[in-house]
């Protein structure tokens, strides 16, 4: 069966006056139905990049350069090269978004209510008492204790988490395949933020809803994902299950990421965190593993050729120089360097 979401080699650009730069490059992902697949980086990264691309809101200055992201629903379309039109119908109805700051995405002037039923206004023929009671009881699902007073509600009038699970609501009111979460907690306090993932979680799998999880915190990804796949630098460096990459990271950046989340979790040792900074996409060029500049393990090779990506065991791909005695290059990725 063809995966719900199929990006392939997926390359991003900035485009300004003068020069191109590149800044996600070669991404592949597969997302099944039902699936809870995240992507994992520290800002900067390429992660939200990728999701905008998907729902097709990249700001002007940024075009894909390479590649497809193939959605295979009723029909198969290709999001990286659709029309405005097409693309109005599949958001909110095939693939909803979450992000970050709720208070960014609700308009203050409008009730709850209004931004509510918007969407399901525009894809599907309801009546208005019908589209009312699909509201109270989309926002009874996320919890929300007095969902007649909220419909009335304007954004302001509700607490950060309130917001946040009206957010989810209005993204899971059209029962969308594919639900893209990039930071939904990051904003709240530590108690609503486990909260807010269970109810993601508990709401997709009532719906049958896939989730793209887009988080710079390891442990929301232990939470909430199967897969998950590690970007540095506007690249995938490591992509595995869950389980592979924590129990088995093979890639020096994963690797340090984990020694990061561990160290927090044990008073005695001093807080771990990688050395240096991200590169910016005008100095990706210059190097050969992006990584190079802050890796403990770069060798000269690194900072004049790009690793391939090996497979380093089932199921399991780290893209390191360190993988060329251990493992054997992913055929695909050694065919794309040769072309
Ligand atoms: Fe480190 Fe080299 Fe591997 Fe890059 S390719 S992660 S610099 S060892
Ligand atoms: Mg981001």
């Amino acid at each position: 069966m063809k995966p719900l979401l199929n990006i392939e080699n997926l390359s991003i650009n900035y485009m300004t006056n003068k020069k191109d730069f590149n800044i996600v490059k070669d991404v592949n992902i597969k997302i099944d139905e039902r699936m809870k697949y995240g992507i994992v980086g520290e800002s900067g990264s390429g992660k939200s990049l990728t999701s905008l691309a998907i729902m097709n809101l990249l700001p002007e200055v940024l075009k894909i350069q390479e590649g497809s992201i193939e959605l295979n629903t009723d029909s198969t379309k290709d999001l990286a090269n659709i029309s405005k039109k097409e693309m109005r119908k599949v958001r909110g109805r095939e693939i909803s978004m979450i992000f970050q700051e709720p208070m960014t995405a609700l308009d203050p002037l409008y009730t709850i209510e209004y931004q509510l039923l918007e969407v399901l206004k525009i894809h599907k023929t309801y009546s208005k008492k019908e589209m009312y009671k699909i509201g109270v009881d989309m926002l009874k699902k996320v919890g929300i204790a007095r969902p007649d007073q909220v419909m009335k509600d304007y954004p302001h009038q509700l607490s950060g988490g309130m917001r946040q699970r009206v957010m989810i609501a209005m993204a899971l009111i059209c029962q969308p395949k594919l639900l893209i979460a990039d930071e939904p907690t990051t904003a709240l306090d530590v108690t609503i933020q486990a909260q807010i993932l269970d109810l993601m979680n508990e709401l997709s799998d009532l719906h049958n809803t896939a989730i793209l999880m887009i988080t710079h915190d390891l442990g929301v990804i232990l939470e909430t994902c199967e897969r998950v796949a590690v970007m540095y630098a506007g690249q995938i460096v490591e992509e595995s299950t869950v389980e592979k990459i924590f129990e088995e990271p093979a890639h020096p950046y994963t690797k340090g990421l984990l020694s990061s989340i561990r160290s927090l979790g044990n008073k005695s040792e001093e807080l771990y965190s990688i050395p240096g900074n991200v590169p910016t996409p005008d100095q990706y060029q210059e190097l050969g593993c992006r990584f190079a500049t802050r890796c403990p393990y770069a060798m000269d090779q690194c900072f004049n050729q790009e690793p391939l990506m090996y497979q380093v065991q089932d199921d399991h791909l780290s893209k390191c120089w360190l993988h060329v005695e251990e493992g054997r290059a992913n055929e695909r990725s050694s065919e794309r360097t040769r072309s």
